[in-house]
């Protein structure tokens, strides 16, 4: 290797394998090399973990390992986002020709890829009140493959029942799938109570730093490498480098969720007794831990909504959730936008209803900033 050019290309001089460094490093890589065919040949005979990375990388396994033993669950695998994680996660367990069940009040994202995409793939979705059971089991049918539902429901943060989730799955043989994003598994382990796959949008509260998007399929071994097979045929893999920062992330999950609990705990306590807040959604006793990071307020009647997104000083409107800065959103207009009226009204998301994030800031400081702009926008009669 002696002349410019061929040495200006081969600059992979430091052999990572060999410096101890404290934390793993980022394998930026597309492709593992190879010594030999006999080298080769052990990737194929299992004994050699990496070929390509879309097929797999130190940094997506990490994340992946990482979440399943948060969730004490057997396998895990990380893909290109909360999404794609939820498709390979379906994909495991149903095909064309089969049925699953979800529940109404899922996330909206989710919703378009079950009503839209799904269907498309010849998969057929019913969507249906998950608070009456009976309702559950008049849908159930012979080609039913799948109950899906959250653990804490966006916007209104209904709790999931979880153990009778998991009863009716064992009645009728189904498999159940549960989105963890907004509990985290801080809060909930569903994988603990018998549910068989539990997704997370690694984009929240996982990454938590508002800078990754990613997502992490959960659950027993098996089912797992269904939805692997389907990850590498479809290619829904993450970035080894956005799978580093989701695990640099989740190193402070605890801490960060312990503030977060407490803030939207203070927060909610204080505007449930404002005048002009018609209502606070917020979660009793979901666990003796805290109960989210998530309140949602309706102003509907009481205020003047641009008026309150104008007034809202430091606090940022985004269409997300789960960073450390509070934030809010609003679901009418964003996440919610693309339901159908009287779907909309089923889940009482109003002209009025502002979902906050609340972050990892002084609690008086958050206080201060919602009572302003609601006073700033309280319509005077
Ligand atoms: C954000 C979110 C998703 C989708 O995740 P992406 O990473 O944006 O694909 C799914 N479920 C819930 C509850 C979410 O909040």
């Amino acid at each position: 290797m002696k002349r410019f050019d061929t040495k200006s290309v081969q600059l992979s001089i430091k052999n990572t394998n060999k410096i101890n460094s404290k934390v793993t490093p980022i394998y930026q890589t597309t492709a593992f090399k190879f010594s030999d065919l006999d080298d080769l040949e052990k990737f194929y005979q299992g004994e050699q973990d990496y070929l390509y990375s879309r097929v797999g990388n130190p940094n997506t396994d990490e994340l992946g390992q990482a979440v399943a033993q948060l969730e004490d669950a057997t396998d895990g695998i990380a893909t290109s986002s909360g999404l794609s994680a939820i498709l390979i996660g379906i994909l495991a367990v149903a095909k064309s020709g089969d049925h699953i069940i979800a529940a109404t009040d899922i996330y909206g994202g989710t919703y378009q890829l079950l009503a839209k995409e799904l269907k498309d793939f010849g998969i057929d979705v019913s969507f249906v009140d998950f608070t009456q059971p009976k309702e559950i089991e008049a849908c159930i049918r012979e080609n039913t493959r799948l109950l899906y539902t959250e653990s804490i429901t966006n916007p209104l943060l209904r709790v999931e029942d979880l153990d009778r989730i998991v009863s009716m799955a064992k009645e009728y043989q189904l498999y159940t799938m549960i989105d963890n994003t907004f509990a985290t598994p801080y809060l909930c382990q569903p994988y603990h109570k018998g549910i068989n796959l539990v997704v997370h949008s690694a984009t929240k509260y996982l990454a938590g730093h508002s800078d990754v998007t990613a997502g992490v399929l959960v659950g027993e071994k098996e089912l797992i490498e269904k939805a692997r097979e389907k990850a590498v045929n479809i290619g829904t893999n993450l970035s080894p480098f956005d799978a580093w920062l989701a695990v640099r992330g989740i190193k402070t999950l605890s801490v960060r969720m312990e503030r977060h609990n407490a803030n939207a705990q203070k927060l909610s306590n204080k505007l449930s007794q404002h005048r002009a807040v018609s209502k606070v959604y917020y979660p009793k006793y979901v666990t003796p831990k805290g109960n989210g990071a998530i309140v949602s307020i309706d102003l509907t009647n009481y205020c003047n909504m641009e008026l309150f997104f104008k007034s809202l000083q430091w606090v940022k409107i985004v269409p997300t959730l789960a960073g450390v800065e509070t934030s809010v959103s609003y679901p009418i207009a964003t996440s919610h936008r693309a339901l159908p009226k009287h779907v909309q009204d089923e889940l009482q998301i109003t002209e009025g209803l502002v979902r906050i994030s609340v972050g990892i800031e002084d609690a008086e400081d958050i206080i201060e900033a919602f009572e302003y702009a609601i006073e700033s926008s309280v319509i005077t009669k």
